[in-house]
C-alpha cells in the first residue's frame, strides 16, 4: 500500500478472482464458465463492430437494448448494460443502500467486497445448516436485501413464491435478485418487475452465453431504478460497455437456439456428474447452476483440489470454515468431465 491510499480503503481485501495459472494447460473447472464457444452470430458482429473502433460505443446501448428488451418483455427504459454483471452489483451498492444490506453469509464474495468499498454497513446472515436461504430471516429486513439464485457457491434455488414473499415483504428497500446462473435450471424473477417497484433482477451473458470475456451483464427492473442506475453508470464511464461487446450481446440473443441446446447439455452434464460424483463416495447440494458443490466422504476439499491442480485440472476451494470440506466444480463439456471423474479416482486410490 502506498502512503497516498486514502484512508477509507486502506483496509480493503479485494475480491480473489478464480486463478488462471499458465504453467501447464488445464481443464479449467474453477470459474463457472462455459465450455462452449461463443455463438457464431456474436463472434461476426462483434468482428464487424471491430472495424469501427475509432468511435466510442453508444453509451445507451441501444441497439442491445432494443433486441434485449424484445427478448425479456420488458420496456427499453426498465433495462441497463453494464461492464459485466459485477458492474450493475457495485452500482447498486453504491445507489441503494443507505439503510445498509443484507445477504448471506455463504454466497458471492464480492458482495461484502463492494460493501466495503462503498462504505455499505452490512450484515451476513448464516445460510441454514443445509446450506439453504431460510426466507424468514429477509422478511421486512428494512435493509437492501442481495440475494444471488441460484446462490453460489451452493448452486441452490429459491423459487419465485419465495423471492416474491421477499420483495413484498421489503417495499421501502429494494431487493436485488442476482441471476447470475437462472438459465441453468432456475425460475427468473424478471416476470415480477412491473408489479414491485423495488425488486431489481441482475443477470450476466458470462456463463450460459459464453461471452464472459466480452464482459456483459444487465439488470432489469422498475424505470425509476434503471434511472437511479443510469445516473451512477453516466457519474463513472458512460461508455462501460465497448462496441464489440454490444454487437456480440446482440448476436448471442439471436442465436438463442445454441444458447438454450447449450443450457440443455449443461443440464444433461451436471446429472451425469451428480451420478459419477455419487458413486465415488461424494455428497453435494441439489445444484440448479452450472456448477455443483461436493464434498467427499473422507479426503478435504482443500486436498481434492491441490491433487486435482497436480493433475491438471482446476477446481475452486474456498478456504471457510463452513466450505472447506467442499470444492466447486464447474460443470464442463462431457469430455471435460470424463478427464475429471478419472483424475479423481485415482486421488482416491493414491489417498486411500
Ligand atoms: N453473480 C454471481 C453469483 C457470480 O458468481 C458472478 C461471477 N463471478 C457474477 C455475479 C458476476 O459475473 P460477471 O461480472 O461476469 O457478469
Amino acid at each position: 500500500m502506498s502512503s497516498f491510499l486514502t484512508s477509507k480503503l486502506d483496509h480493503l481485501v479485494p475480491y480473489t478472482p478464480g486463478e488462471q495459472p499458465k504453467d501447464m494447460k488445464y481443464i479449467k473447472l474453477n470459474t463457472n464458465e462455459s465450455p462452449f464457444p461463443t455463438s457464431e452470430t456474436a463472434q461476426r458482429l462483434a468482428l464487424e463492430a471491430a472495424s469501427n473502433l475509432q468511435l466510442y460505443s453508444d453509451p445507451e446501448c441501444r441497439d442491445l437494448v432494443n433486441t434485449a428488451a424484445e427478448y425479456f418483455g420488458v420496456s427499453t427504459d426498465q433495462i441497463i448494460f453494464t461492464n459485466g454483471s459485477d458492474e450493475v452489483l457495485n452500482f447498486a451498492f453504491m445507489a441503494f443502500c443507505e439503510n445498509g444490506a443484507v445477504f448471506p453469509d455463504i454466497t458471492y464474495g464480492f458482495y461484502s467486497v463492494f460493501a466495503k468499498l462503498n462504505g455499505v454497513d452490512f450484515k451476513e446472515i448464516p445460510l441454514k445448516q443445509d446450506f439453504s436461504v431460510d426466507i424468514n430471516d429477509y422478511m421486512g429486513v428494512n435493509k437492501t436485501v442481495f440475494l444471488a439464485n441460484p446462490n453460489a457457491p451452493t448452486g441452490i434455488a429459491l423459487g419465485l413464491d419465495d423471492i416474491e414473499k421477499i420483495v413484498k415483504s421489503n417495499p421501502n428497500n429494494v431487493v436485488v435478485i442476482d441471476e447470475a446462473y437462472v438459465d441453468f435450471g432456475a425460475e427468473s424473477a424478471i416476470s415480477l418487475i412491473n408489479k414491485y417497484d423495488n425488486l431489481l433482477v441482475t443477470q450476466t451473458f458470462s456463463k450460459s452465453r459464453s461471452l464472459a470475456g466480452g464482459r456483459l451483464g444487465f439488470g432489469i427492473g422498475s424505470k425509476a431504478l434503471i434511472r437511479d442506475l443510469n445516473t451512477i453508470k453516466y457519474s463513472t464511464n458512460p461508455y462501460n460497455v465497448n462496441s464489440m461487446t454490444a454487437a456480440a450481446g446482440i448476436g448471442s440473443l439471436i442465436d438463442d437456439e445454441y444458447i438454450r441446446a447449450n443450457c440443455e447439455k449443461i443440464k444433461e452434464n451436471r446429472e451425469y456428474l451428480v451420478k459419477e460424483l455419487k458413486k465415488l463416495d461424494f455428497t453435494m447440494t441439489d445444484s440448479t447452476a452450472n456448477f455443483i458443490f461436493a464434498k467427499h466422504s473422507s479426503i478435504s476439499g482443500k486436498d481434492i483440489y491441490l491433487r486435482l491442480k497436480e493433475k491438471g485440472v482446476l477446481v475452486r476451494y474456498f478456504d471457510k470454515e463452513r466450505l472447506k470440506d467442499y470444492t466447486r466444480i464447474t460443470i464442463g463439456s462431457k469430455e471435460q468431465l470424463e478427464v475429471l471423474i478419472d483424475k479423481l479416482k485415482e486421488i482416491i486410490k493414491e489417498l486411500l
